[in-house]
């Protein structure tokens, strides 16, 4: 019996695991030991994740709306019906009337050719979820360190003394991640977890800061401060590698002890120990997700980061560097590949002339836009108003994952034109105007790139159901009846491309990383080069070559509790979803664990407002509401609520305000109520 190593579909961890194949179905998962993240452990998701080939719901042939339902269709007629109708709002509206959602759970070559598609139909309005997750990390990390990804291997994190970790639950949302933490606290790493809620990761901490929401400038910017005032800066790494040191210092003075203290409502004492801890390590780590990013003031958080860092010298070295954990399986390499609004394959801004002349060269194209792209949210704004009027998504579901989802329902039902390429009939592709039926990852090969930069090919195992086709062919398809090219191509074609069109992979070609059990650590310039699993060990990636502060002061969320809303928001992820929930929400295996919303809420706060565990709530915000069952836990401080957003409806409440540099909405602090609905049954 075959037994195939894929990659694991759900996070940005990147395991590997054994697809067992027999008679042309997965019948098992095999542990794969020598994978060097995994080491052969898998959490709830990757144990269950062949149940998403065989499920009963995938969609097996195209669906074209007609009269208001769908039927089915062939693949002609519906491939057809997408390039008359993209074809003619082009032509009617201009190319900016085009909107395309590439995919982070699509592999490397999927979201180039995607992102290439929509380029030469000339517009940049092609953009995906990292835009939701990690667009800060992308803007911050790249002004700072030159370079906008995680600078050292998981693994590695067992060399870390210390370990800051500051708005990430990777117990449940990376859950192999945890292994290697465990690893460096065996060794005697003292880690410290700043969250406002106590997670099985706040579970892990040496020193647990419960910060209030919003106010992770201030946590950094304070122990950072600290550090200088102790005389724990590493002087001879500022000197020597760093600039910029005089603006930040004077931005620190602000953040005495006591200010910080009053800011976060951490005990002074805490954050000092913190900030000790953090400098005197001999290797220490910051790890963070979107705790961190999902913020009007994402950026800045991101950019105190890495002030801490350099700082205390805490980067280029084993066991230091900063660690943004990326959500989705290829999260990273859909970034890297240019499916992003203002940036080209390999992070070049689109208005950069030497990029662009590149690319005209490879692609055969003189005229490609020079314009920044919408983002996500700015798409759905944009549809909205009616400037954009068709739109392709492909593998991503808006309609649950976006904020204020009232908005994203309006804007993808006044479309003119919607199609959706994806495995399930998601509450998006319900919208759609035709559906086409996507191959799942183990039906398909292609490389994809996980939160360390390691890019590693996944091969085809079995092959999809019905008339089911790869991302890969039906773009391909698609770009062949718009005119685009002659023919649709294979992964290893496009991988050869992305080697010429992407600097940092131009050494992981097909050949090469077909082979390559442990994947390839990008950048891989060229054929010789090893791959580069710690960043920054020299020099950094910025004009200069030297790491740049950039001093950040606290600003408070753009909404805060009054009387009307009086409690504090946040959500997250629990360790048996994932994201939007098209997949896990359908496995039984998993949806017993967490089958509907809950909202965890302080005892004080159930017995101040009379509301028991069990029963349900309806939870509002000023811009839409979700029933939930309430779970009276001590795990939120008290006046702030915590709903999991993978569920359809708990994005309705959130805020659309944007991060003005990176674009990202403001997930993570809102102001809602609670009012009772119903007592749990049996009870009055
Ligand atoms: Fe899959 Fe992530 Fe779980 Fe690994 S940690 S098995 S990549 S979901």
């Amino acid at each position: 019996m075959p037994l195939i190593p894929v990659l694991c579909p759900y996070c940005g961890a990147g395991c590997r695991l054994g697809l067992r194949v027999e008679d042309g179905q997965a019948v098992g998962v095999e542990y794969l030991t020598d994978h060097p993240v995994a080491q052969g452990a898998l959490c709830p998701k990757g144990n269950v994740a062949p149940e998403i080939i065989h499920h009963p719901d995938r969609l097996h042939r195209p669906l074209v709306r007609e009269n208001g339902r769908f039927r089915e269709a062939d693949w002609d007629e519906a491939l057809d019906r997408v390039a008359r109708a993209l074809s003619r709002v082009r032509q009617e509206h201009g190319p900016n009337a085009l909107g395309f959602l590439a995919s982070a759970k699509a592999t490397n070559e999927e979201n180039y050719l995607f992102q290439k598609m929509a380029r030469l139909l000339g517009t940049n309005n092609v953009d995906h979820c990292a835009r939701l997750c990690h667009a800060p990390s992308v803007v911050g990390l790249s002004r700072a360190l030159g370079s906008g990804a995680m600078t050292n291997p998981i693994p590695d994190l067992a060399e870390s003394r210390c370990i800051l970790i500051v708005g990430s639950n990777f117990a449940e949302n990376h859950p192999v991640v945890s292994r290697w933490v465990w690893e460096a606290k065996d060794r005697g790493a003292f880690v410290v977890v700043a969250d406002p809620r106590y997670t099985p990761t706040a579970h892990m901490a040496d020193l647990y800061l419960p910060l209030r929401s919003g106010t992770d400038v201030a946590l950094l910017n304070g122990m950072a401060a600290a550090v200088l005032r102790e005389g724990l800066a590493d002087y001879a790494f500022i000197a020597a590698r760093t600039e910029g040191l005089d603006e930040l210092r004077a931005v620190l003075e602000e953040y005495s002890l006591e200010r910080t203290a009053a800011i976060t409502g951490l005990p002074p004492g805490d954050i000092l120990r913190a900030a000790r801890a953090y400098a005197r390590s001999p290797a220490s780590a910051i790890v963070y997700c979107m705790g961190v990013t999902q913020h009007t003031v994402g950026t800045d958080n991101v950019l105190a980061c890495a002030n801490l860092a350099l700082l205390c010298g805490q980067v280029g070295r084993p066991g230091a560097g900063i660690f943004p954990l990326r959500g989705q399986n290829n999260v990273q390499g859909a970034s890297d590949m240019g499916a992003l609004a203002e940036l080209l394959p390999g992070y070049v801004p689109v208005a950069s002339e030497e990029g662009r002349r590149l690319l005209a060269r490879l692609w055969g194209r003189e005229d490609l836009p020079d314009a920044p792209g919408l983002s996500v949210v700015e798409l759905m704004e944009a549809a909205l108003e009616g400037r954009v009027r068709a739109m392709v998504v492909m593998g991503e579901n808006p309609v649950v994952s976006d904020p204020a989802t009232g908005d994203t329902v309006r804007a993808l039902e006044g479309l003119e034109f919607l199609v959706v390429q994806d495995l399930f009939l998601t509450e998006t592709a319900r919208l759609a105007h035709v559906v086409l039926p996507a191959a799942c990852w183990a039906e398909k090969a292609g490389s994809y790139t996980n939160t360390e930069r390691r890019v590693q090919w996944s091969p085809k195992a079995l092959e999809p159901p019905g008339e089911a086709r790869p991302d890969l062919d039906i773009i391909g398809e698609l770009g062949r009846r718009l005119g685009l090219w002659e023919r649709a191509p294979g992964p290893e074609e496009v991988l050869t491309e992305i080697n010429r069109a992407v600097p940092a992979y131009g050494g992981i070609t097909p050949r090469r990383l077909i082979g390559a059990s442990e994947g390839i650590f990008w950048p891989c310039p060229d054929l010789a080069h090893p791959g580069t699993p710690i960043l920054h060990r020299e020099r950094f990636n910025t004009p200069s070559g030297r790491g740049r502060f950039f001093p950040v002061a606290h600003r408070p969320p753009p909404e805060a509790p009054d009387a009307r809303f009086p409690l504090w928001m946040t959500t997250g992820r629990v360790v048996v979803h994932y994201n939007s929930g098209s997949l896990s929400r359908r496995l039984p295996e998993l949806a017993a664990y967490a089958p509907g919303v809950w909202v965890a809420v302080h005892p004080q706060d159930a017995e101040r407002l009379g509301i028991r565990d069990g029963e349900t709530v309806r939870v509002r915000s000023l811009r839409g509401e979700v029933e939930a069952r309430v779970q009276v836990s001590e795990q939120v401080r008290p006046g702030l609520v915590f709903l999991p957003f993978h569920f359809p409806g708990v994005n309705a409440l959130t805020l659309k305000e944007l991060d003005r540099d990176a674009r990202i909405p403001s997930y993570k602090v809102a102001a809602c109520t609670l009012e009772r609905v119903a007592a749990p049954a049996g009870e009055g």
